[in-house]
């Protein structure tokens, strides 16, 4: 079978790692996302999502810097990985014959930052490059999704956006509050996405997106990553599969997204799977489930391309 180079833009691995030394990003048992599974699965870009574990929650900006040289010295380092910061490293990745799998940092949730814009600008030239305002809690910057008072950005949050749009920083809406999305998507200069949040009309979950959320994203030019966690694709709780991840590609296509949704599946954040799509060796069989009902353009843009897009244009 052809290689399916297939970009996701959202895995906690990294989350993990810094607190296993032991772990080995190989083929580590106590990882979704390892090297191995990648390759079988024909991930040619996987996004490493920075999140602070609780043991370090006194420490967040040393957290973020423990994150990234994890990151350097066990995943970006090996001969078989290409860390992807710019177009240039884009634009190698995508040379015929290239093996190594593109991996790019991403930050989940801006509390790692301290409220120090310096901050940003130094986990920017780490090779960050896109940022979560928060994960579900409020913090410095904004509220999250499930904070009860609903609020959206900080004053200091706003000063974060613009930072952000001044260093070229996509955004990602993913958990973030109600308000605070639509905030952002009136600020923002570049088109935010959502890097792992699924369809609210299919399955009623605060971290999914309304109709409306995901027709600015949408009109904004920006992306929608589906994510694989199972209580975010089917609200009965009945097993999910990949015909209810199928179900919320199509619901995106249908307000007009299908050059705007990808995927993001939150591997080794998710404690529960979606059968046959358990680690990202299942996406050959996700690719084949597409390719039932898509044209190979469709299905490739799902997989891909619509990341890829993205990325090209908003990279440094
Ligand atoms: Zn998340």
């Amino acid at each position: 079978m052809e290689t399916l180079n297939v970009w996701d833009l959202h895995c906690d691995a990294l989350s993990k790692i810094i607190l296993e030394p032991e772990i080995r990003f190989e083929d580590d048992p106590r990882l979704d996302v390892t090297a191995r599974r990648l390759k079988s699965g024909g991930v040619q870009l996987q996004a490493f999502a920075i999140f602070i574990p609780g043991a370090w929650k006194g420490r967040p900006f040393e957290a973020v810097l423990a994150s990234i040289d994890a990151f350097q010295q066990r995943i970006a380092s090996r001969p078989d990985v290409l860390p992807i910061r710019s177009r240039a490293d884009v634009d190698v990745l995508l040379r015929p014959g290239e093996q190594r799998i593109g991996a790019m940092l991403t930050l989940e949730g801006a509390d790692g930052l301290e409220g120090n814009l310096a901050y940003l600008r130094i986990a920017h030239a780490l090779g960050v490059r896109t940022l979560g305002l928060t994960w579900n809690n409020a913090n410095w910057a904004a509220d999250g999704i499930r904070e009860p008072r609903g609020g959206g950005l900080t004053s200091a949050g706003r000063r974060l956006v613009a930072e952000c749009d001044r260093l070229g920083m996509p955004l990602d809406v993913s958990h973030l509050s109600v308000k605070g999305f639509w905030e952002v998507l009136d600020t923002a200069r570049r088109p935010p996405i959502a890097s792992h949040s699924n369809a609210k009309a299919l399955c009623d979950h605060p971290r999914n997106l309304s109709n409306d959320q995901i027709r600015a994203l949408i009109a904004a030019g920006g992306r929608i990553g589906i994510t694989f966690v199972p209580y975010f694709l089917r609200s009965d709780g009945k097993r999910a599969s990949i015909d209810d991840v199928l179900r919320h590609v199509e619901h995106i296509c249908s307000l007009g997204g299908a050059n705007h949704v990808g995927f993001g599946s939150d591997f080794d954040g998710i404690e529960e799977w979606v059968e046959g799509l358990e680690h990202p060796g299942g996406y050959p069989a996700l690719a084949e489930a597409l390719a039932k009902r898509y044209s190979a353009e469709q299905t490739e843009g799902f997989l891909r391309k619509n990341w890829l897009s993205y990325y090209q244009a908003h990279l440094p």
